[in-house]
């Protein structure tokens, strides 16, 4: 309440002195004829310019004038005259008047304009001068009030003091409504928070046997994997209420206002208890205290620590189960995974095939969809989707249907909402000319050079309408969930991202390439890197090249990276630049071995603008001889 009043009265401070002073300028700069019967009614608007009455009745004559507002009983006039020099641009200016004259009101009759005759009203004096102290009064009184009100603050009429306190941070929900059941694709994380549903519920089943129940645990995944999920669903199971807070939102620019945050969240779950506490992003304050550039953060260590404090100060069964969540549990304080706090840890990745099965039957429980759909069918194409992604895509699939008036989501609802997800809004069809030839090219050279490499993930599908950033798409889809990654492989994929380039130099010459090829060019060059330094698959034979996790800030690994020899630098820029050059120079050839093929094939592809992988491979083979996926297999001695 104290803070309500005292925020009024700080409105209230300016809003008066500006109206006071607008006040003043209203009564007093009217000019002269104004003034008379002070206070009168003002012209419309009292800041208008003036013209002289001989001035005035020319305009009436020229016919320039549209209205006459007369007030004072004839004293005064605003007139609305149009300007022939500005474009006929509408000005109001004021006339004094010798008097209200028939002769003038005949003659604005004469030339049809429009006039009015305001009476001059005069206020009673009494309420004149009440209306003059009025504003003056409020000032004052709004200017005790704020004096007043800080007084009584221990603090004085600072505001920062209030921060910790007055705004709660955290939410509580008394009941999530969320089950195990609407958790889908992380099975083995499931069966582990089982048992803490079960603490939560029934901790005399532990505390009889003598064991501690964990006060810990923490879920670590990428974004989207559910883990917020969960955590719902544990307190849903458990029919116990649930806070969450978010760990940045801990962190203040005052030191202490996170810690007290801490207290006051503890405080209120300890009234509620049994009850599940979530902490989203808990890395944003439980960073290594101590690491980084410039030292640590006093704030976020004084939450930190308060935080501990507050773990080790409830006792193990007191029905208070935290659970946090990061993706980031590498940079985490050691202090915070001791035995008696985080002390355990759930992985929660992102879903394989099955589990993306699982996660779209999920989300299709309230979706109709059509008897085409194979859900199996769309977790084949979505491979390194999350759950998120999942319940976006079937909800972009369901928009797309709703706008087509289709009675249920079909294949093609489904196909063009993972197309946008990963490739972005479709766009306009190029129009027939060189650039869409060489976009053609561009394209063809990837799908072919992926479809005749004997390793390559097959051709999904390839088209000339633009999506996102690309002005051509072509769309490769993974067999299976590949967890590893053979050398042939990467190989073949270095080729294949290559291809199109390779086209383009084959057909259009080494001069007319483009910058096209930007985003394939940086692939290569990661992937090509990535082979020499983290997967040991050069002639620099099976070493670690690099810093395990490259923290760009505040991490702890900052200097690791310095300690690599310049000699050893420019040895794996030369291992990468062989990798690179021997693919380029075997996907040149196999494209200019197969140039009457992939004419024909983009011939075909202006001309449809989209083809799918059977399509396209049935084209292919129609003009190679060789079956396909016997054709090449890269000679891995060149790196
Ligand atoms: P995280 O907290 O890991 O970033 P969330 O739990 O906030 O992810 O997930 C966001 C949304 O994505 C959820 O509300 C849910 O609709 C969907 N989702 C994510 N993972 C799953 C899953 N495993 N099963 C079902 N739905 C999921
Ligand atoms: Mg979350
Ligand atoms: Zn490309």
């Amino acid at each position: 309440m104290n803070q309500r009043w005292r925020l009024i009265a700080l409105w209230l401070l300016p809003v008066g002195v500006a109206l006071f002073f607008g006040w003043q300028i209203l009564g007093n700069g009217g000019g002269s004829s104004l003034a008379q019967g002070s206070p009168t009614v003002a012209p419309r608007n009292a800041a208008v310019a003036r013209m002289t009455y001989g001035r005035f009745l020319d305009y009436v004559d020229a016919g320039r004038v549209t209205a006459v507002d007369i007030f004072d009983g004839g004293r005064t006039a605003v007139v609305e005259a149009s300007d022939p020099d500005l474009d006929n641009r509408v000005q109001r200016l004021r006339v004094d008047l010798p008097g209200l004259a028939p002769e003038l009101i005949n003659s604005l009759k004469d030339k049809g304009i429009s006039f009015d005759i305001h009476p001059a009203k005069a206020a009673p004096p009494l309420l004149g001068i009440l209306g003059n102290l009025a504003f003056p009064l409020l000032l004052i009184g709004s200017l005790i009030l704020l004096a007043r009100r800080s007084s009584n603050m221990p603090g004085g009429p600072g505001q920062a003091m209030q921060f910790g306190k007055t705004k709660a941070r955290f939410a509580m929900e008394a009941e999530t409504g969320v089950k195990f059941d609407d958790v889908a694709g992380v099975e083995e994380a499931k069966q582990d928070l089982q048992e803490v549903v079960t603490f939560l519920k029934t901790p005399e089943r532990f505390t009889s046997v003598g064991a501690k129940i964990p006060r810990g645990v923490l879920l670590v995944g990428p974004p989207g994997t559910g883990k917020t999920l969960l955590a719902k669903a544990i307190a849903g199971e458990a029919g116990v209420p649930f806070f969450s807070l978010s760990g940045s939102e801990f962190v203040e620019m005052f030191v202490g206002v996170g810690a007290s945050r801490v207290r006051d969240l503890f405080k209120r779950a300890k009234e509620n208890s049994p009850c599940l506490i979530f902490i989203d992003e808990i890395d944003a304050v439980g960073r290594q205290r101590g690491a980084g550039i410039g030292g640590g953060n006093d704030e976020r260590e004084q939450t930190l620590n308060q935080l501990l404090t507050e773990m080790d100060g409830f006792e193990g069964n007191s029905g208070i189960i935290i659970i946090a969540a990061t993706n980031r549990a590498d940079v985490l304080d050691s202090a915070l995974m001791r035995p008696g706090r985080f002390d355990r840890q759930v992985m929660v990745d992102a879903p394989d095939i099955k589990g993306r099965i699982s996660i779209l039957k999920v989300h299709s429980r309230n979706k109709k969809l059509g008897e085409d759909v194979s859900l199996e069918a769309v977790a084949r194409r979505t491979p390194g989707f999350t759950g998120a992604d999942l319940a976006n895509l079937l909800n972009e699939a369901a928009i797309l249907t709703a706008r087509r008036r289709k009675e249920a989501t079909g294949n093609a609802e489904i196909d063009d909402a993972v197309d946008r997800i990963i490739a972005g809004m479709e766009g306009k069809p190029l129009t027939d000319g060189r650039s869409k030839r060489l976009i053609a090219y561009h394209e063809v050279g990837h799908a072919l050079v992926g479809t005749l490499v004997k390793q390559h993930d097959p051709v999904q599908k390839v088209t000339l309408i633009p999506r996102g950033q690309a002005q051509g798409l072509t769309w490769f889809s993974p067999d299976e969930d590949q967890m590893l990654v053979s050398r042939s492989q990467l190989r073949a994929r270095i080729m294949g991202a290559l291809g199109g380039r390779a086209a383009e130099a084959v057909v259009f010459g080494h001069a007319e390439v483009t910058t096209g090829a930007g985003g394939d060019i940086q692939q290569v060059a990661s992937m090509a890197r990535q082979m020499v330094t983290r997967f040991g698959m050069s002639d620099l034979g099976p070493m670690s090249l690099e810093a395990g996790n490259q923290e760009v800030f505040l991490g702890r690994d900052l200097m690791t990276r310095s300690e690599m020899s310049d000699s050893i630098a420019s040895r794996i820029d030369d291992a990468v630049r062989k990798i690179v050059q021997s693919c380029y120079t075997d996907t040149l050839a196999l494209v200019n071995a197969n140039r009457d093929c992939m004419d024909r094939v983009v011939e075909l592809l202006i001309e449809k603008e989209s083809l799918d992988g059977e399509e396209f491979v049935a084209l292919v083979s129609e003009f190679t001889e060789v079956p396909i996926k016997e054709r090449f297999t890269p000679v891995l001695g060149a790196s």
